[in-house]
């Protein structure tokens, strides 16, 4: 392999490593540069949506991604770390044609490592926002979750809370009427922020109870989530829920802060591409979690991570 490479990924996750693999099969030579092998697929814990693994956990899926792109190894150098920036070299260096994208893009490791390479696909994914209270962590994939899509059949018959009024928690509580006992809902504002039209489908359910200015405290359990302990901020009296199960949808950040300054992001700090993941920089493509994506899943990620390669193969033989 040469210095430069057709394509950096950034990100091991599916969207990064469906990349790898699209882009080997084309006979482009790939740099993928990650953090955590397998991505949030590692956290994953029980997952029963990808398709033709009826039930299969995390760590499991995250090991056959990662056995698959190793086939391509001749293709795909992967590299263990952080990426810091991307930036691209000016003027054109004389390895490449002039024209179009002609200059190099490199790639920065917080380790100081650089790599060039005529197109990156950035797929860094985005991190759930976190309450950060006491039983946290340690109640997370046990009974604490952030994805209800993933996971509210794994709460059949249960009471669970869903902490956040958004959109994204206004979701949760509809996939859980027809899935939980009992639902509360705990929104820290005086209101809940969804869009009426999804409120409407549970506010007047009997088995769904909405609190508003709740602050909620702590998580407590043994094995297993218990309950949880939130605060009403009018009164400062403070409840105990007895729950098995605990959604928290109080929004997710993507991951980039390394290409803050390179691209524009929208709002949320997203980066806006379109469904073949080109962005508003040629030859800088984007898929999976860290784009403008409507839904957070693997199955969607794996086939942005495609389109994002078979672009990028598209934009290289054309330079
Ligand atoms: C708790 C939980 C449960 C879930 N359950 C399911 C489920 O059952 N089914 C389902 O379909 N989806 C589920 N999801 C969602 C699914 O995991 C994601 O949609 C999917 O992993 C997104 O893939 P991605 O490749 O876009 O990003 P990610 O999987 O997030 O991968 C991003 C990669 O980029 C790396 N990275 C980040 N920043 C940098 C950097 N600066 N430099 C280098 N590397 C970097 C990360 O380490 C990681 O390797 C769940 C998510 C969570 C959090």
């Amino acid at each position: 392999m040469s210095d430069v490479t057709d394509i950096v990924i950034v990100g091991y996750g599916p969207a990064g490593m469906t990349a790898a693999l699209y882009a080997a099969r084309k006979q482009l030579t790939v740099t993928l540069i990650g953090e955590l092998p397998g991505g949030e697929v590692r956290n994953s814990g029980d997952i029963e949506n990808w398709i033709g693994d009826r039930k299969t956990d995390g760590n499991t899926l995250a090991d056959k991604m990662i056995e698959h792109v190793k086939d391509h190894s001749d293709m795909v150098t992967t590299i263990l770390g952080k990426v810091a920036s991307i930036t691209k070299e000016s003027p054109t260096p004389p390895s490449l044609p002039s024209g179009r994208g002609g200059a190099l893009f490199v790639t920065t490791t917080e380790d100081g490592k650089e790599f060039r390479s005529k197109a990156v696909i950035y797929t860094a994914g985005r991190h759930p926002r976190m309450l950060n209270i006491p039983g946290e962590k340690e109640f997370k994939n046990l009974g604490v979750t952030y994805c209800a899509t993933c996971d509210a059949p794994l709460f059949e018959g249960k009471d669970v809370v869903v902490i956040g009024g958004g959109n994204s928690g206004a979701e949760a509580v509809i996939m859980l009427q027809k899935i939980a006992k009992r639902i509360y809902v705990l929104q820290d504002k005086d209101q809940l922020i969804a869009d009426p039209v999804l409120i409407a489908n549970f506010d007047k359910d009997p088995k769904v109870t909405i609190t508003t200015n709740a602050q909620t405290l702590n998580i407590t359990g043994d094995t297993f989530v218990t309950g949880l302990t939130y605060k009403d901020k009018t009164t400062n009296i403070e409840h105990k829920l007895d729950v098995q199960g605990i959604f928290v949808t109080i929004g997710a950040i993507p991951n980039t802060a390394p290409i803050q300054d390179f691209i524009e992001l929208d709002p949320l700090r997203a980066i806006p591409a379109d469904r073949y993941g080109i962005t508003s920089i040629p030859g800088f493509f984007a898929a999976g979690d860290v784009t403008t994506i409507r839904d957070a899943q693997i199955v969607v990620a794996a086939g942005q991570g495609c389109s994002a390669a078979l672009s990028a193969g598209d934009y290289i033989s054309r330079l």
